[in-house]
């Protein structure tokens, strides 16, 4: 991600998980996209399933340790980011602490994402005045990884990555897993616990899927 930014090479980084191997099993173009990137990194799903189908040697880095592990490093470097998603008070008030912990030009310009067609041009314009080093864009997918794919290469922002739900935890406004669940990818257990109605279908779809794909490849494979 340094050396992205270091080279000024547009490079779009996927924390890739099980729902986004299902949504890229559901539309082609998708898949093609996000397989494109240039940075894909495992999340524990994927590093599971590799175990199980004869990859071992991947490591689970969790979106939000990246995130924060990179914001980090990236203030130490200099570098200024732009943070585009959640509602309008989450991101405020995550930009409004990074700043505070980072100095006030570290947050380069943010915008909710709940964008009408305008809001999109116009947050296009503002990125390519800004010229940030980074997008983060917390729009839950495909949304997000569609908005990089219409803007990213036309901003000319070295760094471009979907983090889905991660400015609601940064910001301090939804809790974080706790950590026998993060150490085991089992967020989606505490995100279930939390808010039932928003993930208790998609988790249990979307995993029952993902379990059921893995076995079927080892089979196909023995
Ligand atoms: N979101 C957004 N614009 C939308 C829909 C969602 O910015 O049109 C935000 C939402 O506020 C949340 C994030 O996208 O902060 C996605 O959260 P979710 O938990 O659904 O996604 P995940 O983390 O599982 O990718």
């Amino acid at each position: 991600m340094v050396s992205a930014v270091e080279q000024r090479r547009p490079t779009y980084l996927v924390t890739l998980n099980a729902q986004y191997l299902w949504q890229m099993a559901r539309d082609a173009a998708f898949r093609e996209y996000v397989l494109s990137a240039g940075l894909i990194v495992p999340e524990y799903a994927i590093v599971w399933a590799a175990r199980r189908l004869g990859t071992p040697g991947l490591e689970h880095i969790g979106g939000i340790v990246l995130l924060r592990e990179f914001l980090a490093v990236a203030s130490r470097k200099g570098f200024r980011v732009y943070l585009l998603g959640a509602k309008t008070d989450v991101v405020a008030t995550l930009a409004e602490q990074l700043r505070r912990r980072h100095g006030p030009g570290f947050v380069a310009g943010w915008h909710d994402g709940y964008l009408s067609p305008a809001d999109e041009e116009e947050v296009g314009r503002e990125v390519r005045q800004l010229r940030p080093d980074a997008v983060f864009v917390a729009m839950g997918l495909p949304r997000q990884d569609w908005w990089i794919r219409k803007h990213g290469s036309a901003l000319g922002v070295p760094l471009c990555m979907g983090v889905g739900g991660s400015f609601d935890v940064l910001a301090g406004l939804k809790p974080d897993a706790p950590l026998w669940a993060r150490g085991r990818g089992l967020e989606w257990l505490y995100r279930i616990y939390l808010d039932p109605r928003a993930y208790l279908r998609r988790y249990m779809t979307v995993n029952a899927w993902f379990v059921l794909q893995v076995y079927r490849a080892r089979l196909r494979r023995r």
